[in-house]
């Protein structure tokens, strides 16, 4: 790698730190670099083609291949959440929400904005509960539990007002 990003690294929060520390994760250059793509904008998603496109962009050598594996890494220990993406058959990666519970995300799937609903957490919490009792019931051990809704968000909605057009 011949060229530095002359972007400012962004600061690598606390709780994804412990995170990459638990699975043994280095903090190499391309780490921190993929990381990066994603602090920059804690809201959207990102396929590989996309990240690929923007690490390659910042001035990052980063093999296609080794950029899945640390996407799946990243997301294996809990770092980005990976969903997917029905239209294009593809994978997305966001980042994953660190906070404690379970607070159901909404997707839209015309602009790939990701909305946390912290308002619904409780009662999600509750249901979450109640999943895991009727799993140990059958003798499974459930883990965690993603709550990702899909559809069209206020900004995406055609409308009147907007003359059908999304809002910018
Ligand atoms: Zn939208």
């Amino acid at each position: 790698m011949s060229t530095r990003p002359t972007k400012e690294p962004i600061a690598v929060p606390p709780e994804i730190q412990t995170r990459l520390e638990a699975a043994g994760l280095r903090r190499t250059l391309a780490t921190r670099a993929v990381l990066g793509l994603f602090l920059a904008n804690p809201q959207g998603t990102l396929s590989h083609a996309q990240a690929l496109v923007s690490l390659t962009a910042r001035g990052l050598d980063i093999n296609r291949v080794t950029l899945y594996r640390l996407l799946d890494r990243l997301a294996a220990c809990g770092v980005l959440q990976r969903h997917a993406d029905d239209g294009a058959r593809t994978w997305r990666y966001g980042l994953a929400d660190a906070s404690e519970g379970t607070v159901p995300r909404f997707e839209c799937d015309a602009c790939h904005r990701q909305f946390r609903l912290t308002e619904a957490s409780a009662p999600t919490q509750a249901a979450t509960n109640d999943l895991f009792r009727t799993l140990a019931g059958l003798g499974h051990q459930g883990l965690r539990v993603d709550v990702s809704i899909h559809g069209t968000c206020a900004s995406c909605v055609p409308s009147a007002e907007t003359g059908g057009k999304p809002l910018p």
